[in-house]
This record gives structure tokens, C-alpha cells and sequence, in this order.
């Protein structure tokens, strides 16, 4: 059976993949859509932006007994406001607060960011990956190129979902709070991980089992939620796309401790039903960008996943990247930037 959508020998490059399904994902969330970071706290108990009263939950000081790092993103929401907030005017016109010590690179700003967008998102991150591979011909082909120059081509049907238990290396605050509404608007419950109990964690695995032995298992990671516990691929991408024995050795102990067994569970299903629709539209967002690809719109930019990107790489005339992704792009892109032309 030929499907319309997709010629028969697309092939899916699972990098411009996670880029496409993150960036769709920021666009369409919306837990964050009208909140402003307003404020960086890294362990200490002063928070500039609420009043004194307030003070963080009993968890911010044990994490700290327990040796976690701690960080809490103060965001300030507008429930009034039209506009979604996207990356551009995430950080709040009136300026950040941050501690001593404490920079908001553009590099700092898009760890809050992602981090927030991410945030509880694993399952339903995954959920479109797998959508999106299910709606592919079977003729099509998944491409998989890590940093450390490996690459994988396989079969759609040559994924697995992964699930495990990880504890983060940093206890993260998510604070959200609408000025005119006051503190009772204040959630502190519903964003937090990472927090002295392992928390649910899942990745898919692609390729072909070959063989048992994580050293020469062939598959590669892909993690589309590192971010939430400030994890970055190792090109520091929001993401990671790495053989699994990298994953696991190196990226994500790093950011985290697995606990408990790493668990091939079957196929995602989203429950409840709002939460499955959620899935349901994201993975069509995804897959009409993926289908206008297929026929040439080649337009979007492969670090941050943006449309409507013109600017190419000066070397090899192809890939695409805004100009402010353009240096954190590059780290990943030069391993397959291939220069055409003499
Ligand atoms: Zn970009
Ligand atoms: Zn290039």
C-alpha cells in the first residue's frame, strides 16, 4: 500500500525529527503559553520577585541535605494576554532577576525554556515520535546520525519504548504565579522534579537489536524530554540522539541516576482522553510539517526546528539555521556538514 503523503523512499532524519516535534510542541503547550520567566534562583531560599511570606516547600531544603542541586525558574503568568509567549519574548520585558554570579546567556535562557516546555512532557513527547513513525510507508526510512559521527539507517517498525526510573541531579522548581490574582495563585506542587523520589522516565530505542551486549548493540537513544532535568544531548541540543551505550554512560548520568531495571515496555498509550487528543493534534502538527518536507519545504531550521528559515549553512549550501541558532547548531552540524562545490 503507497502512502500519499510520503514518497515511498522518504527518508525521516530523526535530528530534524526531534528539532520539528519540540518546536511544535512549545507552539502548541499550555501549561507556560502565557508565562514570563521572570526569575533565576539557584539554592538559595531568596526569592526577589513574590513577597517574603513566601517560602518554598519543605523538599527545597531536604534536596539540599541530599546534596541535590537546586534551581527554581519563577515564571509570571498573564492569563489576560493574547499572545502566546515563544522563545523570542520568554525572558519578561522588565528584565530577569538573577543572583550574583548568575548570567542569562541565550544559552541559560533556552535551558529555562525548554526546560519549562518540556516539563511532565516525556511520555507524550515519545507518544508523537512513535504516531509519527507509524505514519510512515514502510519503505520509509528512519536516519539517525548522533554527534559522535555514528549513524543508524533503519526500518519505521524498528523502534522500541523504553521506561525506566531516574533521579535528577538538580531539584528543579517550576514557580508560576499571577500577580493579580496573589500568592494563592502560586503552584508549586504540579511543577517540581527531581525532588528526592526517582521519577518515570522513557526514550525511544531505534534500530535493529542486534545484539544484548550494550557495547555492540547498534541502536541509538532518542530522549526528546532531557531538558526537563537540564539534560542536553551532547552536542547540546534540547534533546539526545545517541547510541544507547552513550546514553547511558554518558549523557545521561550526567544529569541523572537511573534506579530500578530499564524496562522495553510496549507501545505508548496516552490516557486520559484530553491528554491522548493533546498527543493526538501535536502528532498531526508534526506530521503536516513532515509531509510539506517530503515535497521540498526543506525550510525550517535543524537546530531549533523553526519554519521559514532561508538562512543556509555557508558550507555546505544545505542545512538551514536561524542566525541566532546558528553557533550552538554547530557543534552537531560540523560531524555531517558535508561541503559541496570545489
Ligand atoms: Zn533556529
Ligand atoms: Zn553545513
Amino acid at each position: 500500500m503507497s502512502s500519499p503523503d510520503f514518497p515511498a523512499d522518504f527518508v525521516l532524519d530523526l535530528h530534524d525529527l526531534a528539532a520539528i516535534i519540540l518546536d511544535c510542541h512549545a507552539r502548541s503547550e499550555e501549561r507556560f503559553a502565557k508565562s514570563q520567566l521572570v526569575e533565576v534562583i539557584a539554592d538559595s531560599d531568596d526569592m526577589q520577585t513574590l513577597p517574603g511570606r513566601i517560602a518554598f516547600l519543605p523538599e527545597w531544603s531536604a534536596a539540599e541535605k541530599q546534596g541535590q542541586k537546586r534551581l527554581a525558574y519563577v515564571l509570571r503568568r498573564d492569563s489576560k494576554q493574547k499572545l502566546r509567549v515563544t522563545f523570542e519574548n520568554f525572558a519578561h520585558r522588565d528584565g530577569v532577576k538573577l543572583q550574583q554570579g548568575v548570567e542569562l546567556t541565550r544559552r541559560a535562557l533556552e535551558s529555562a525554556y525548554w526546560r519549562c516546555k518540556t516539563y511532565d512532557s516525556g511520555f507524550m513527547l515519545a507518544y508523537v515520535a512513535q504516531r509519527v513513525f507509524e505514519s510512515l510507508p514502510p519503505t520509509a526510512r528512519l536516519r539517525a546520525r548522533t554527534s559522535s559521527g555514528y549513524e543508524l539507517i533503519c526500518s519505521p517498525t524498528d523502534v522500541m519504548v523504553m521506561e525506566m526510573q531516574v533521579l535528577p541531579h538538580q531539584a528543579c522548581y517550576i514557580v508560576t504565579y499571577e500577580e493579580v490574582l496573589g500568592p494563592q495563585m502560586i503552584e508549586w506542587e504540579r511543577h517540581q522534579s527531581g525532588f528526592l523520589q526517582p521519577m518515570p522516565w522513557v526514550y525511544l530505542f531505534v534500530g535493529n537489536p542486534v545484539s544484548t551486549d550494550a557495547e555492540d548493540d547498534t541502536r541509538v537513544a532518542l530522549d526528546l524530554a532531557l531538558m526537563q532535568i537540564g539534560g542536553r544531548g551532547r552536542a547540546n541540543e534540547p534533546f539526545a540522539l545517541e547510541r544507547g551505550v552513550d546514553y547511558h554512560e554518558k549523557v545521561l548520568p550526567r544529569f541523572a541516576q537511573e534506579s530500578g531495571d530499564l524496562v522495553a515496555s510496549g507501545k505508548i498509550a496516552l490516557s486520559p482522553a484530553h491528554i491522548r487528543k493533546q498527543g493526538d493534534d501535536l502528532a498531526e502538527m508534526v506530521l503536516s510539517r513532515l509531509k510539506k518536507m517530503a515535497n521540498g519545504d526543506v525550510y525550517f531550521c535543524g537546530y531549533c526546528g523553526k519554519n521559514g528559515v532561508e538562512t543556509r549553512c555557508s558550507q555546505c549550501k544545505q542545512a538551514r539555521f536561524c542566525k541566532e541558532c546558528n553557533a550552538l547548531a554547530w557543534k552537531y552540524h560540523k560531524v555531517w556538514c558535508k561541503p559541496t562545490g570545489i
